[in-house]
């Protein structure tokens, strides 16, 4: 028996990986499940699951669901606050955590987790974006496993050796090629991209996801994001690592070797394979996904990515190699930029001009602990906001 700690179970993450989870009940329980402030679900997977522990982050929410449980007769702790999220991330009984709240919020339950040796399974990817060393080494140092969920990485990580120790070249691999659908805008006119609205960048063509990495997806940030995400994963530096936009989803990312061998990892766009993977590793279980169908998929299309039409994919390379804290600076500004757009307070060109301007404004720093990075972190959400106010 596995037993589980879902951070951020209402989202688009979350709910898959119950999806998963409640089709295997003699492999995993629940210890505890956390939300932000969607207290009518997690209620839900309380009555479902029955975890020791629900934790909402905010008071209000926390004493609603608090109420509700106790009327339900349930014998689950209600905490709130982000010290909780922690809590559960590092209690004895746990062995394993979903990393997938989205953005900065979840770097620190996810640390902790490190620091406190659990097998993480890892969703968030603004952890690394924004603390890969910090991470990494916190992960080393407890003998943490650590399995990465993002489909992509999830992707190379099956397709590089078994017990992959770091040395991209000593394995003999040549590259890493990431694939990316392009998102919703991939052919849009330049001169529309200025008017799409939030709705329009939200509607993913092939993945159902949180509307934070939609847009992302939406500007590939998402995939600028994921670069960085791959070099702290598998040691490959920016020159190591292949941006090649493939719009049907189907193969997740490839590995080049020497030798001319390309191994690639497919499947239908279904986070529960890449979810179910990490679970059982190094087993397999099912996951509920059908089976890829390649006649019906039929064709596969491969093109370079577009740096004109996509900036944001641009100001990601060019974080990775400035190193220290810009990737911090990037991430932060990025998350300002997209939350003021969903908010419908600014174009969605003007996502890029703030990541710019933030890491345009602010000194690169060297990282040496975690609050070298929540320094970067404030002071780029204070000069977007700033930006923010110009308009
Ligand atoms: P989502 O918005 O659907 O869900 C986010 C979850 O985090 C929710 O449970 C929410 O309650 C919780 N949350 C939000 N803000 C919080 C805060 N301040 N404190 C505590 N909890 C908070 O997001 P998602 O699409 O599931 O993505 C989650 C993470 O997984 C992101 O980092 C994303 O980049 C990554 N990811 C998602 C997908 C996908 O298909 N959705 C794929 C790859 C990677
Ligand atoms: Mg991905």
């Amino acid at each position: 028996m596995q037993y589980l700690t879902i951070l951020g179970s209402t989202g688009s993450i979350g709910t898959s990986t119950l999806d998963v989870v409640a089709r295997h009940p003699g492999k995993f329980k629940i210890v505890a499940l956390t939300a932000n402030c969607h207290v009518d679900l997690l209620f839900r997977q309380c009555q479902q699951f029955k975890p020791r522990y629900a934790v909402m982050l905010g008071g209000d929410a926390a004493a609603q669901l608090r109420e509700r449980v106790r009327e339900a007769g349930l014998e689950i702790e209600v905490l709130s606050g982000a010290a909780a999220l922690e809590h559960v991330s590092v209690l004895p009984e746990v062995d394993t955590v979903m990393a997938a709240i989205v953005g900065a919020a979840g770097l620190q339950p996810t640390l902790a987790a490190a620091r406190a040796g659990k097998k993480i399974l890892l969703a968030n990817k603004e952890t690394l974006v924004m603390a890969g060393n910090v991470f990494m080494d916190a992960v080393r140092a407890s003998g943490s496993v650590l399995l990465p969920i993002d489909s992509e990485h999830n992707a190379i990580f099956q397709a590089l050796p078994r017990g992959y120790d770091g040395d991209l070249a000593g394995n003999g691999v040549r590259r890493i090629l990431l694939t990316a659908s392009g998102g919703p805008f991939r052919n849009t006119p330049l001169e529309e991209l200025q008017h799409v609205t939030p709705e329009q960048a939200c509607a993913h063509p092939n993945w159902s996801m949180g509307r934070k990495i939609s847009v992302d997806s939406a500007s590939m940030m998402n995939k600028g994001l994921e670069v960085i995400e791959a070099h702290w994963l598998f040691n490959a530096s920016a020159d190591d690592i292949q941006v090649v936009v493939h719009p049907q989803s189907v193969i997740h990312s490839l590995v080049e070797y020497v030798d001319g061998s390309v191994l690639a990892q497919l499947g239908n766009p279904d986070m529960r394979t890449p979810i179910a993977y990490g679970l059982a590793w190094p087993e397999r279980i099912d996951s509920g996904v059908a089976p890829l169908d390649l006649f019906k998929v039929a064709t596969m299309n491969f093109t370079a990515p577009d740096f004109e039409r996509f900036p944001c994919l641009a100001l990601a390379y060019q974080a990775l190699r400035a190193a220290g804290t810009a990737p911090a600076i990037l991430n932060a500004a990025n998350e300002v930029a997209v939350a003021a757009f969903l908010d419908k307070r600014i174009p969605f060109l003007y996502i890029p001009r703030l990541i710019e301007a933030a890491l345009d404004a602010l000194p690169v720093n060297a990282v040496g602990s975690l609050d070298d990075v929540l320094g970067a972190d404030a002071e780029a959400r204070r000069v977007a906001q700033q930006q923010i106010g110009k308009l």
